[in-house]
């Protein structure tokens, strides 16, 4: 048995885990997994019931399992709550606990929502990128100075520190990646100004050499993000630290279209992996049943991918995904006149019937 923890968290996170579940049971029925799901509370809906956004008992639930499906956390009505039991401390927590170094996020332009995206369609069409950001080290994590005053003048400074492991280590993530896609690396520095990026293109060249069936080339961040609005076809893995990944990753989220239809995972040092959809909880539409569960159900096949290593299922949901939508199903945050809208369990029932 794969034992999967189910997160559903706050919000629409109910409503899009629902979905996600669905979707993997009909997997499961197709290729005999043999999926069992344990559901866990976190964030407002722990602290509610126990008074922590995230407890000890499912914190090592979390350890033994061998993947998390994650929904969202936070809401209006823990907005006012001390800052240590708020919700978004659960997932500082499951990602520390976890040992969660790395962030996958990948973008993929589908061709029936072609329009909502902010670029034009002929420089959009078959976008397909993955960026993988480092995502326990670098500059929101060294040392820093709020305050100091030097010669009478204040300043303030952080450090970007990465060391040869941290960095092998995340390098390796996007090569291993990038053997499951197209075969094409590109590593995001800015060698050109900072010591640290130069030991990141070192690491990158070295690591390299055990991937000889992956084509590596660097790019200054700079750079990186106008080739992304100019030209985001020559992308096929992207690798890059801390912060640049940041930056980078919402670029990429904004030229995809809706926050809806995101999915991410994040890898670590153990063998429990995280997914989650990329928004938040979205109170605005909670609890009405017209939530976007897209990003969730695609996080769900990125969790047969990563940890279970059951690409061929992992396909067969993103392409049940991309017949609902040729086929015109739209939740409302992509519909467009002429086309099907449907509920969220609508849309859902689409892509299970798909599958
Ligand atoms: P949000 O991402 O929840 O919502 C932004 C907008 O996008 C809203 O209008 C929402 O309705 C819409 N939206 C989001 N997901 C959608 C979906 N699946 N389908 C259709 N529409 C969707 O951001 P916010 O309103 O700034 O934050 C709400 C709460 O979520 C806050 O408490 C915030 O702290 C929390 N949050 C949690 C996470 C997480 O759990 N990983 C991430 C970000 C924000």
């Amino acid at each position: 048995m794969k034992k999967i923890i189910v997160i559903p968290g706050d919000g629409i996170g109910k409503e899009i885990t629902g979905s996600a579940v669905a979707v993997l049971k009909k997997i499961d029925e197709k290729f005999k997994i043999g999926l069992e799901f344990d559901y866990r509370d976190a964030g407002g809906a722990s602290y509610d019931k126990y008074g922590e956004p995230l407890t000890a008992e499912t914190l090592d639930a979390c350890k033994a399992a061998d993947a998390i499906l994650f929904g969202a956390v936070g809401g209006p009505k823990w907005d006012n709550i001390e800052v240590s039991k708020r919700p978004e401390k659960a997932l500082f927590g499951l990602r520390k606990g976890l040992g969660l170094y790395g962030n996958l996020r990948p973008v993929k332009i589908y061709d029936a929502l072609i329009d909502g995206s902010p670029l034009k369609p002929e420089i959009v069409r078959g976008a397909d990128i993955l960026i993988v950001r480092e995502l326990v080290g670098g500059i929101y994590f060294g040392e820093r100075c709020e305050s100091e005053t030097v010669d009478g003048v204040e300043r303030a400074w952080d450090t970007e520190i990465y060391s040869v492991p941290e960095i092998e280590r995340i390098v390796k993530l996007a090569f291993e990646s990038a053997r499951k896609r197209r075969k094409k690396v590109t590593s995001v520095d800015k060698a050109n100004v900072l010591a640290s990026s130069r030991l990141w293109r070192r690491v990158v060249n070295e690591t390299a050499k055990d991937y000889p069936d992956v084509t590596l080339n660097s790019m200054y961040v700079d750079n990186c993000a106008a080739q992304l609005a100019i030209n985001p076809t020559q992308f096929d893995v992207i690798v890059t630290s801390n912060m640049f990944g940041d930056i980078l990753s919402d670029e990429f989220a904004a030229i995809g279209g809706s926050l809806g239809l995101l999915p991410s995972a994040s890898l670590g040092e153990g063998t429990t992996g995280f997914y989650e959809q990329i928004a938040g909880s979205a109170p605005d539409i909670a609890g009405k049943g017209v939530a976007n569960p897209i990003g969730e159900i695609l996080s769900a096949a990125m969790l047969l991918r990563y940890s279970l290593n059951e690409e061929k299922a992992a396909q067969t949901i993103e392409a049940a995904i991309d017949k609902t939508l040729a086929d015109g199903y739209r939740t409302g945050d992509i519909y467009k006149d002429g086309l099907k809208k449907c509920s969220t369990a609508e849309i859902t029932q689409a892509i299970v019937d798909r599958i």
